[in-house]
């Protein structure tokens, strides 16, 4: 499968994901020399419960409305994965990652760690059901217990390989995410992240950027998204008071630029409350989004 047909695959929501070592290279040389394989795009997105809609096919129909293509998912089980893929098959909405957050990876304690990978390989088992970018993982939230830094990045990477080769046996993947330190004192830049991911040499470990998060933590957001190029395949948007794009002052221009510099092909999902009435406002945040990513010129 090469990287169109993977692309073609993950927006129809079926089929597995593409070779991950290929999806896995770095683009910026060839994005630079205008060589890249893929199209890259602007792929809006949004967490399902975000969109308006009684049923399933409602919050598609929407989506599709405002120029959405794909939707994000929280934790589930193989089995509800199955039943999503099947309803969501052929209405040209594709499946982003699946929100699981946090699994206890770096906990002081030995056999929840152990317990901790195998609850990741199920969730991977969900993703690549559903045929989703991968699954969301939080090391730690700062009310859960933890080893110090340090020790808990040695631990995270040691363990990276065994949940590697599972999640490419399924071809899936986890998507580390860093969080502002309010919310989680394991890693907060995308750098740090990526520093794993790099350490890791495990093909099924990648990480996510979170534009709310960033607005926090980061000092330029074209640098961090640059700088997890090769490892980025899932960004998360909202403003800088995790409102709606373009509901407070948050630029995405930097960001966005970020992103084409690396030639990122992935979803960018909605995860963010909504000020006013959702059916008005998140059509008009996916255009002035839409906006930024014209203005965000390389
Ligand atoms: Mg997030």
């Amino acid at each position: 499968m090469d990287r169109r047909q993977f692309l073609r695959t993950s927006i129809a929501g079926v089929g597995a994901l593409a070779s991950l070592s290929l999806a896995r290279r770095s683009t910026k040389a060839a994005a630079t020399q205008g060589k890249t394989e893929g199209k890259v795009m602007l792929k809006l997105c949004s967490q399902d419960g975000r969109i308006p809609g009684k049923s399933l096919k409602e919050k598609v129909d929407n989506l599709l409305k405002w120029g959405g293509v794909g939707l994000e998912f929280g934790g589930m089980d193989v089995n509800r994965a199955k039943q999503l893929k099947a309803d969501l098959t052929g209405t040209g909405v594709g499946v982003a990652a699946l929100c699981f957050g946090y699994f206890s990876l770096i906990d002081p304690d030995e056999a929840k760690r152990k317990q901790a990978v195998e609850a990741v390989k199920r969730a991977l088992d969900a993703a690549a059901e559903i045929g989703s970018t991968g699954v969301i993982v939080v090391p730690a939230f700062n009310n859960h217990p933890q080893l110090p830094y340090e020790e808990g990045r040695k631990v995270l990477v040691d363990l990276c390989p065994a949940i590697s080769e599972h999640a490419k046996k399924v071809q899936s993947r986890i998507l580390f995410e860093p969080l502002n330190k309010g919310e989680a004192r394991f890693f907060n830049r995308l750098e740090q992240a990526a520093g794993v991911c790099r350490d890791a040499k495990a093909e099924g470990i990648c990480m996510m950027g979170d534009f709310y998060h960033m607005a926090k933590e980061e000092k330029d957001d074209e640098a961090a998204f640059i700088a997890a190029d090769g490892f980025l395949h899932h960004v998360h948007l909202a403003s800088r008071a995790r409102n709606l794009p373009g509901q407070d002052d948050r630029s995405f221009v930097a960001g966005f630029r970020g992103l084409k510099k690396i030639g990122y092909q992935d979803y960018c999902s909605l995860e963010c409350g909504v000020k006013g009435d959702p059916m008005v406002e998140i059509p008009k945040s996916f255009a002035w989004m839409k906006q930024q990513w014209e203005e965000a010129v390389v």
